[in-house]
C-alpha cells in the first residue's frame, strides 16, 4: 500500500498542508520581530532605514508568493523555495540591522537562532532549501560570534558553533518521526474513507456512477452553473423495450446488455466533465457541462448512431430488430433546481417514447417544448 500512487499522491497532499502551515508561522514570526525591531530603529539613520525598507519589501513579495502558494491544492516547488528563500532574506537583514542599530552581536546572533529553529520548521521537508538557509544563518552566525571571539572561552565557542548542527539533526529527526507516524494513520483513514465513498457512487452491474452519483453531480453541476453561469444539459435515456428482452432472452442476458450499453455510453463521453450514470433499471442519466440547444441535439444523434453501431439484438422488440434507445434532454435554464430539471428530461424521454421510441425529445425550456425532436431511422 505505501508504494502505491495513491499512497503517494495523499501523502503529498499531507506535507502541502504542512509547507502551508509552516510557511504561515514563518512568516508570523517574522513580521512580528521586524515590527518589533523597527519601532526601535533610529529614524536618522538612511541606512537602518534602507536596509529596514529592504527587508519589508522581501516580506512583502514572500506574502505575495505565499499567497498564492497557500490557496494551490499542490505542492509548486518554485513558489514555496522562492518564498522561503526570501523569508530567510528577510531574517538576516533583521539581523544586520540589530548588529548595526546597537552594534552588539549577542540580540542579533539570538535572532538567527529563532531564525534557524523557525527555518528548521518551515523547510524541513525540502533537504537543499533547508541546508540553504541553515548555511546561511550559520554564517551570519560565525560572523557575529567571531565579533565576540575575545570575550568567549573555546568551550563556550564551540557549544556556540555546534549548536547548529545539533539542533538541526535533533529537529529533524523528531520532526520525521512524529509527521511520519502521524501520516501513516492519516493516510490510511483517507484512503479507506476515499475507497468507500468511491464504492458508494459506483453501480454494481455496468461499474459507472450509480443514481447517488448522479445526484451529487447533478447538484454540483447546478452550483456551477448558477455561480459561474456556465450551463450544461441532462440527458435521460432509456432501453426501449427492454421488458421484452428480459423476457426473450433471460434476465442474465439483460444484465450483459445493460452493461453493453453503460459501456457504449462511457465511450461517447470521454471528457472528465461528462458524467454517465445509471439511474436504476435501463435507466441512465448523462450530465455535459456547457452545451447547448443545437449541440444537445448533435450529441443525442451520436449516442443513437453509436447504439444502432452496436447492434445489439433484440428479438421481440416492436419497432426493431436491435436495441434502440429513446432520449429525453433538457438543457440548463436560469432559475433551474434539480426537481425542475429533471422533471422536464423526464417529461422529454415521455414524449420520446409517445412519439415512437428510438429517438430524442430536447427541452430547453417550457417555451422550446417539442422545438428539437429528432428522429433516428
Ligand atoms: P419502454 O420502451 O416503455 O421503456 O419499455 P420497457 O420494457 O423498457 O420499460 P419497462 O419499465 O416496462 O420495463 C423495464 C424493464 O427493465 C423491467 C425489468 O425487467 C428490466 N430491468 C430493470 N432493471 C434490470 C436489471 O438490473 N437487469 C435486467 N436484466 N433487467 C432489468
Ligand atoms: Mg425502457
Ligand atoms: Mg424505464
Amino acid at each position: 500500500m505505501k508504494n502505491s500512487a495513491e499512497w503517494k499522491g495523499y501523502s503529498e497532499e499531507i506535507q502541502h498542508t504542512v509547507n502551508k502551515s509552516s510557511i504561515q508561522w514563518m512568516l508570523i514570526l517574522v513580521i512580528f520581530f521586524h515590527a518589533i525591531v523597527t519601532l526601535y530603529i533610529n529614524i536618522d539613520s538612511q541606512p537602518l532605514n534602507g536596509l529596514s525598507a529592504l527587508a519589508y519589501g522581501v516580506i512583502g513579495l514572500s506574502i505575495i508568493i505565499s499567497a498564492t502558494y497557500l490557496r494551490t491544492d499542490k505542492y509548486q516547488f518554485i513558489s514555496f523555495n522562492l518564498s522561503s528563500a526570501m523569508l530567510t532574506v528577510a531574517w538576516l537583514s533583521l539581523a544586520l540591522i540589530i548588529y548595526s542599530q546597537w552594534e552588539q552581536a549577542e540580540p542579533a546572533a539570538d535572532l538567527l537562532t529563532i531564525a534557524f529553529i523557525c527555518s528548521i520548521l518551515a523547510n524541513f521537508s525540502n533537504i537543499a532549501l533547508l541546508l540553504l538557509s541553515s548555511t546561511a544563518f550559520a554564517t551570519a552566525f560565525v560572523f557575529l560570534q567571531l565579533q565576540l571571539q575575545l570575550q568567549l572561552a573555546t568551550l563556550d565557542l564551540f557549544i556556540s558553533f555546534s549548536k547548529f548542527p545539533v539542533l538541526l539533526f535533533l529537529f529533524m529527526q523528531t520532526i520525521r518521526k512524529m509527521l511520519t507516524k502521524g501520516q501513516y494513520h492519516v493516510v490510511k483513514n483517507e484512503m479507506l474513507k476515499r475507497q468507500l465513498q468511491r464504492i458508494s457512487i459506483i453501480d454494481d452491474l455496468t461499474q459507472i456512477q450509480n443514481r447517488k452519483g448522479f445526484r451529487l453531480a447533478l447538484s454540483s453541476s447546478l452550483a456551477s452553473a448558477q455561480r459561474f453561469k456556465l450551463g450544461f444539459t441532462l440527458l435521460i435515456l432509456d432501453v426501449d423495450y427492454f421488458k421484452q428482452y428480459n423476457d426473450s432472452l433471460g434476465h442474465p442476458a439483460g444484465d450483459q446488455c445493460l452493461i453493453k450499453i453503460a459501456e457504449i455510453f462511457t465511450k461517447c463521453f470521454k471528457r472528465e466533465t461528462d458524467i454517465v450514470t445509471r439511474l436504476g433499471g435501463e435507466e441512465f442519466a448523462i450530465l455535459v457541462p456547457d452545451v447547448d440547444w443545437y449541440t444537445a441535439d448533435k450529441i443525442c444523434q451520436r449516442i443513437h448512431q453509436a447504439i444502432a453501431n452496436a447492434a445489439i439484438i433484440h428479438p421481440d422488440s416492436s419497432i426493431d430488430n436491435k436495441i434502440t434507445i429513446s432520449i429525453g434532454a433538457a438543457t440548463y435554464k436560469a432559475g433551474d433546481d434539480e426537481t425542475s430539471i429533471y422533471a422536464r428530461a423526464d417529461k422529454a424521454v415521455y414524449q420520446a417514447k409517445s412519439q415512437g421510441r428510438n429517438c430524442s425529445v430536447i427541452l430547453a425550456n417550457e417555451s422550446h417544448q417539442n422545438m428539437a425532436e429528432s428522429k433516428v431511422d
